[in-house]
């Protein structure tokens, strides 16, 4: 029997890369799953839920920005509406902005805050206020390693996800006497459409430091996904998970070129 043989839950982000990883894993596990993206990447969410349906599991796209109150909420109506319940929510979708300090875009700015942080807050808020009620649940925050150490060129991304860590812990500290646990992951370098997009020479960057010395793959993170949100877990709540290479564990690999000497 599978870990969450009749259970449901929800996966923002999950038209590709880690979050599609896990919609897979949940399904796989028996979990009926709500596929949740961007109205402008149902096709690539569609096609998350035809993978489920076609190895025999239970999915649904739902659409979804989850910056907008409104909408993250309908995710959550949809799930119960759909499934009859929510037990596991994987509050995934995030977005990058590259530039230094001095120079990301004010707009850029704000709108890695908006998705990263206020998405996670919002999808939270309304997952907590129907597992409270409900019987409790489990939930796990994509957070990133780059919430736990600076990363240079990403300072808004850095920021955010800084910021996911700590409303991990403090949500999770709320709850934790009402049957609800909140973890956040800590990935390292994955092999996803978002990595794909950044250039060669961050990429050699980001992997630089990790011990195991290859891209993570969206599998390795969604494997922790599901060990976090299942009753395996079940005395872990607060925590955010590094599933990194050891890249935390051994950060001495800083490239000086990135912080020029003053003229
Ligand atoms: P990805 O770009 O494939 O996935 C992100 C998904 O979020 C996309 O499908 C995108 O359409 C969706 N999304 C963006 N804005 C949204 C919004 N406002 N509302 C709803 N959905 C939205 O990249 P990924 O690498 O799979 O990223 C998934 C998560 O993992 C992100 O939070 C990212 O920050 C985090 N992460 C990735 C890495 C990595 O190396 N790839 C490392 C650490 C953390």
């Amino acid at each position: 029997m599978g870990l969450f043989e009749g259970k449901a839950g929800l996966v923002t982000g999950a038209a590709g890369g880690i979050g599609r990883a896990s919609a897979i894993a949940f399904a796989a596990e028996g979990g009926s799953v709500v596929v949740s993206d961007l109205e402008s990447s149902r096709e690539q969410a569609e096609e998350t839920v035809a993978i489920i349906e076609s190895a025999g599991g239970r999915a649904i796209f739902v659409p979804a920005d989850v910056s907008h109150n409104e909408s993250i909420k309908n995710v959550v109506d949809q799930t119960v509406a759909t499934f009859g319940r929510l037990d596991f929510a994987h509050n995934n979708a995030g977005i990058v902005a590259i530039g230094g300090v001095t120079d990301i875009e004010e707009a850029a700015w704000d709108r890695v805050f908006e998705v990263d942080v206020k998405g996670v807050w919002l999808s939270l808020k309304h997952e907590i206020l129907y597992m409270r009620e409900h019987g409790g649940g489990t939930i796990v925050n994509t957070a990133s390693e780059s919430g736990l150490t600076g990363t240079p060129l990403a300072s808004p991304y850095v920021a955010a996800k800084h910021a996911v860590v700590g409303l991990t812990k403090t949500a999770a500290g709320e709850v934790a006497n009402q049957g609800i646990r909140i973890n956040a992951i800590a990935p390292g370098s994955v092999w996803t459409p978002m990595m794909a997009s950044a250039p060669s020479e961050v990429q050699e960057l980001l992997l630089a430091p990790q011990p195991i010395h290859r891209m993570g793959t969206p599998e390795e993170i969604a494997n922790s996904v599901i060990w976090l949100c299942s009753d395996l877990s079940s005395y872990v709540t607060g925590i955010t998970l590094s599933i990194d290479g050891g890249a935390l564990a051994n950060a001495q690999s800083y490239d000086p070129t990135w912080s020029p000497s003053a003229a």
